[in-house]
């Protein structure tokens, strides 16, 4: 019997895996936690998976995202998990798009019973909020950086959204790619997130708290969160699903740039860090590093070949 030590455990028992066995999972992002989370699910017996990634696997990716090896290089990390993952269970039934997530195409590829995040950007969550507030469909925030995590299990209406707790972001946040990150911190976001996902399958409360954790320090702190009473997400106003807020790439006119406008930026700190990565030209107008010139009213010139990875280089370098 495949799942007999999981329905042994009494928490989930026959009845539990007959409904893992019957569910659908949303994974957007398939990054050191999608990986993980995804590859969990798919050996529990979760029914069947949906992928979504804009990313191709590059090598510095293979430190933490464990569904790739070095033959998958360049290809798309969608693609590449859905191959691995129905080798590892060909009963899970595996959905993948190599695609960015924007408020015209969330609704085609977001499905119920209900999405993990593992983005690597606030956007792209603060979209899903709203995106799974209006559908009713629970899902769960999960964000890593250095050896720290943290994680909240949405369940709309029910409980606080992103917004209710992260109001007032509008700095960028740093990513792993500016800040490092410590490999063994995504297995312990992975395991808490698909344990969580488990536990709405099979109608068990999750978490009531946001969980914080740092894995350099042996830590796991529970913190409390509250429904806002003016939250816009909560009441219905929308921002990112009517693409009145956007990170959108606007391509220019007879180049090969992209424009992408985010928060207000200040350009001696973004220097700072982006230094420690590789050379910066850094003047009273701009900051120029690698293919990105960036303003300090927040708006980056990117050369790429497509919005698709612009977007992808200014999360990994600008963050947010
Ligand atoms: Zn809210």
């Amino acid at each position: 019997m495949r799942y007999s030590r999981q329905i042994v455990f009494e928490k989930i028992g026959v009845e539990g895996q007959e409904k893992i066995n019957g569910t659908n999972v949303t994974i957007l992002g398939l990054g050191a936690i999608g990986s993980k989370s995804a590859e969990l699910l798919t050996r529990a017996g979760i029914g069947s998976l949906t992928l979504i990634d804009r990313d191709i696997v590059e090598e510095s990716n293979l430190q933490r995202q464990s569904l790739f090896t070095e033959e998958d290089i360049n290809q798309p990390k969608a693609l590449v998990a859905k191959a691995r993952l129905e080798k590892i269970n060909s009963n899970t039934k595996i959905r993948a798009f190599f695609k960015d997530i924007n408020n015209k195409n969330i609704e085609d590829y977001v499905r119920p019973a209900m999405a993990l995040d593992c983005t690597d950007n606030m956007q792209t969550r603060f979209l899903l909020n709203e995106f799974c507030f209006k559908e009713k469909i629970p899902w769960i925030y999960t964000a890593i950086i250095e050896s720290t995590g943290m994680l909240f299990s949405i369940m709309p209406e029910k409980t606080p959204c992103l917004t209710c707790i992260f109001n007032e972001i509008n700095q960028p946040l740093d990513s792993c790619d500016v800040s490092g990150i410590i490999n063994t911190i995504a297995p312990l976001a992975s395991s808490i997130q698909a344990t969580e996902a488990i536990k709405y399958i099979i109608n068990k409360p999750t978490t009531k708290e946001l969980l914080y954790f740092d894995v350099w320090k042996n830590k796991i702190e529970k913190i409390k969160v509250k429904k806002q009473i003016g939250c816009p997400t909560c009441n219905s106003r929308f921002s990112y699903i009517n693409g009145k807020k956007t990170n959108d790439a606007i391509k220019l006119c007879g180049t090969n740039s992209y424009q992408i406008q985010g928060p207000k930026l200040k350009l001696k700190e973004v220097a700072g860090k982006l230094e420690k990565i590789d050379k910066v030209i850094l003047n009273d107008y701009c900051l120029i590093f690698k293919d990105l010139t960036i303003f300090s009213d927040g708006r980056v010139l990117i050369k790429a070949p497509n919005d698709k990875q612009a977007r992808s280089a200014y999360t990994k370098y600008i963050g947010y």
